[in-house]
């Protein structure tokens, strides 16, 4: 621990040298400015003499290269600049020693040689720089780079080459030199503004203290090449302006950059730059015009607005892309690629803001309603991406059924739209049947197959509808009428019954609650051993005035929708739970089942509603089961487990409804305190006369591993006497189905009996 504290203070001392260094080299340069502002002409301190501020640059220097040789990675840039920075420190070494003993050098001196090697290696550690940070940039930031660099040269050329021209005296060495350095000046500054560019937005600090750098460099260049004119102030910033470049460049390359944080988008580069380097290119061409000004920047300029109007055709391009785009993802779903309800409601406008009615041969259209059935299922079993492999392999397969001209929108979730132009009812039907028969063929999915079916709404313009909304919300009532009546599709009929009406439908239904016009109907189950009625199923029914008898799958998806489950169990369980109550005050005792729904478990109240309805009527809890379909359970496994434990607590049994139905294993199942499994007619119909081995051993292995982990297993929709033997004598322990009663109210009920039926040979025991 001790040592682990120590290990910290060392590397934080080490974290702290540099900064430190770094600050004392800055004390010293501020110290050695105020000196050259307050010193008088003739002077000297050996501490700020030019041998010492040689000395200075020359460390400065070494440790810019040292930052290099000690890096793991990234070592180009810190060395290259270094040595860059070196090569002028010790051409001030150099000019120290030349002109020892107030001697003029020579133009071009040996110190010269070394102040131009400065600048080759800066310009290979700038680009060097600027490709480690911007590896990939698209053509439009190479040409804002280029624009900024171009124009930026040519304002400067504008103002400094006159100047330039003028100064440079001598013969033609001294002329060269005394160019070479606001050309290498210029495209160095060039450069950085080009590099800016390009770098807006990203990390700054390091490029800033480079660019920094380089623009005081530049500007004691500047002020050498001017002093004269300057007087004492262009001295002073002549003297600062390498030290403190120096500084600044290799402090520069110590400098940590901060991380991207990748949860921040980065901003996207700036014009400003470009645009002010465009404008300043614009003003030299101008100008050009006006006065004399210096060839290269003219040239320079134009260079700027050609590469400028370059940009323009660029971005004008990528406007008209982007906007392309644009209206393409507006009317275009993600996931499958096709069309989605924007686009559906734009070409429905479009259609009847064309449509006519009176003008003869006006053009039909139909619309199908398209939704899968078991979706959620297949989300709820497989997850989510497997919902999503369906979607996408759904549009191809549809698209398949249909013309060219024909229209596959998919409006949200499971929905799905097919327009039709010019096409009748019969034609819509015929495409109804073919989507139902590709819809019905299985998807693959990643480890497995999966099915859904659909039913389909089919609504027709103008017959049905004269307006989009109208039209779309025909065949979405006929898509429910098709879902009620268990068809794959339907038409929509003006005119027919009020089942066709959702609003009306569950205004009904409220009132049918409220003034308790559902009742039950009991189904006897059979006990395969003793051959007795043990218990019953009670399943509810609407009796309604117009429609008489509404079956149970015709309504209750419509109470989960609109949210009545709640009323319509608490109906359901108080009247199975008093006739219970009736038979045991008979002497019939019997176990009743009564199927819930997933909402239901939601209900917080619903375990104390259960237990006060047996309370109230004297009935042991062991004498109610509850059913929950094999799905609802899987769709909220958590919350059904704590239910089903609950119930289980104050001694209510919970049987798997419909199990074999979905796609769950039994294993999967066993994890939920449930006692009872029911197997799903789908299981047991094909077991009817000479059943073939796979379906026998598919029961039979079932009931063995529900006996195995302690259920008591319940066969439904046996409707001969064969498929009882058979479950008899695989061991199943209940049957229930039309061939041992069918439903029926509790009058007619006959439980009284306990005669083994027709057909039933009971086990002995
Ligand atoms: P379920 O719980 O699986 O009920 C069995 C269904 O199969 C009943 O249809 C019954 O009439 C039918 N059936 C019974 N024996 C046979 C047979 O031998 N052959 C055939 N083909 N069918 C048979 P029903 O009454 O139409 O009920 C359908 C479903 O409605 C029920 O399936 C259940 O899931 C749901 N349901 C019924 N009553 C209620 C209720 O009070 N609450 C809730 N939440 N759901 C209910
Ligand atoms: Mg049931
Ligand atoms: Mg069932």
């Amino acid at each position: 621990m001790a040592g682990a504290v120590a290990r910290l203070r060392l590397q934080d001392r080490r974290a702290l040298m540099m900064p430190a260094g770094y600050g004392l080299l800055g004390l010293y340069l501020l110290g050695y400015l105020a000196w050259l502002i307050v010193r008088g002409s003739d002077q000297s301190w050996p501490l700020f003499g030019s041998w010492t501020v040689a000395g200075f640059e020359i460390f400065v220097s070494l440790l810019c290269v040292a930052r290099g040789l000690t890096a793991r990675s990234g070592r180009a840039v810190p060395v290259t600049l270094g040595l860059g920075l070196l090569l002028w420190a010790l051409g001030d070494l150099i000019l120290a020693v030349e002109s020892q003993g107030g001697v003029e050098p020579p133009t071009p001196s040996l110190a010269d040689a070394f102040y131009l090697g400065f600048f080759p290696l800066t310009y290979v550690a700038v680009v060097l720089f600027m490709r480690g940070e911007v590896r990939r940039l698209a053509t439009p930031s190479w040409l804002d780079g280029a624009v900024a660099g171009a124009g930026a040269a040519a304002v400067c050329a504008a103002f400094v080459f006159h100047g330039v021209l003028h100064a440079a005296g001598g013969g033609t060495a001294a002329t060269a030199t005394n160019i070479a350095y606001p050309v290498s000046d210029l495209l160095l500054l060039s450069l950085v503004v080009g590099g800016s560019t390009l770098m807006s937005g990203r990390r700054k600090a390091p490029w800033l203290l480079i660019v920094a750098g380089i623009a005081i460099n530049v500007v004691g260049d500047t002020a050498n090449l001017f002093h004269s004119s300057l007087g004492r102030s262009g001295l002073i910033l002549d003297a600062i302006a390498w030290p403190a470049s120096i500084l600044l460049m290799s402090m520069a390359v110590w400098l940590r950059p901060r991380p991207i944080n990748p949860l921040v988008a980065q901003k996207p580069t700036t014009f400003l730059i470009p645009g002010l380097s465009a404008s300043g290119a614009l003003v030299v061409v101008l100008a050009g015009n006006l006065q004399e000004i210096s060839r290269v920047a003219v040239a320079l300029a134009t260079v700027t607005l050609v590469l400028a109007g370059l940009r323009l055709i660029r971005s004008v391009r990528a406007m008209r892309a982007l906007s392309q785009e644009r209206q393409h993802q507006s009317i275009t779903d993600e996931l499958t690629g096709l069309n989605n309800r924007r686009f559906l409601s734009t070409v429905l406008d479009a259609f009847f803001a064309d449509y006519d009615q009176s003008a003869p041969g006006s053009r039909g259209l139909a619309c199908l309603f398209v939704d899968l059935d078991h979706f959620k299922d297949i989300n709820d079993t497989y997850g989510h991406l497997a919902g999503d492999q369906v979607l996408k392999q759904l549009g191809p397969r549809l698209t398949a059924c249909l013309r060219a001209e024909d229209l596959l929108v998919r409006l949200g979730g499971d929905e799905f739209v097919v327009l039709l132009l010019d096409a009748d009812a019969d034609y819509a039907v015929v495409v109804a049947q073919r989507l139902t028969e590709v819809l019905a063929e299985p998807f693959t999915l990643s480890l497995t197959q999966a099915s859904v079916g659909a039913r389909i709404g089919i609504a027709l313009a103008p017959t049905d509808a004269t307006d989009a909304h109208s039209l779309l919300w025909c065949a979405d009532i006929a898509m429910y009428r098709a879902k009620l009546a268990g068809s794959p599709y339907v038409c929509y009929h003006h005119d027919r019954d009020l089942i066709g009406n959702r609003m009306q439908l569950l205004a009904e239904l409220q009132t049918a609650i409220d003034e308790h016009h559902l009742f039950l109907h009991y189904q006897p189950q059979l006990d395969l051993r003793s051959g007795r009625i043990v218990s019953v199923e009670c399943l509810v029914r609407w009796q309604h005035r117009k429609l008489g008898v509404v079956p149970p799958l015709d309504f209750l998806p419509f109470a989960e929708e609109a949210g009545l489950m709640g009323q319509i169990t608490a109906l359901v369980l108080s009247d199975a739970i008093t006739q219970c109550a009736e038979w045991r005050d008979q002497g019939i005792v019997l176990t009743i089942s009564v199927n819930i729904s997933p909402t239901n478990l939601l209900d917080p109240q619903f375990v104390p509603l259960v237990e006060h309805l047996l309370d109230r009527h004297g009935v042991p809890a062991s004498a109610l089961i509850l059913e929950l379909t094999e799905t609802s359970v899987i769709s909220d496994f958590e919350r059904s487990q704590q239910v089903i434990q609950e119930l289980l607590d104050v001694g209510v049994f919970v049987s798997v409804d419909d199990f074999g139905a979905g796609f769950t294993s039994l294993a999967y199942l066993s994890t939920l305190a449930v006692k009872e499994l029911k197997l799903d007619r789908t299981l047991v119909s094909p077991l009817s006369g000479g059943a073939n081995p796979r379906d026998l051993e598919l029961v039979r292995s079932t009931i063995e591993l529900g006996h195995a982990l302690g259920l008591r297993i319940v066969a439904e929709g046996i409707e001969d006497g064969a498929t009882l033997e058979v479950l008899s004598a695989l061991g199943c322990d209940l049957g229930q189905g039309y061939f041992i009663g069918r439903p029926t109210v509790a009058s007619q009920l006959a439980v009284a009996s306990p005669a083994p039926l027709p057909g039933f040979l009971p086990i002995a025991s």
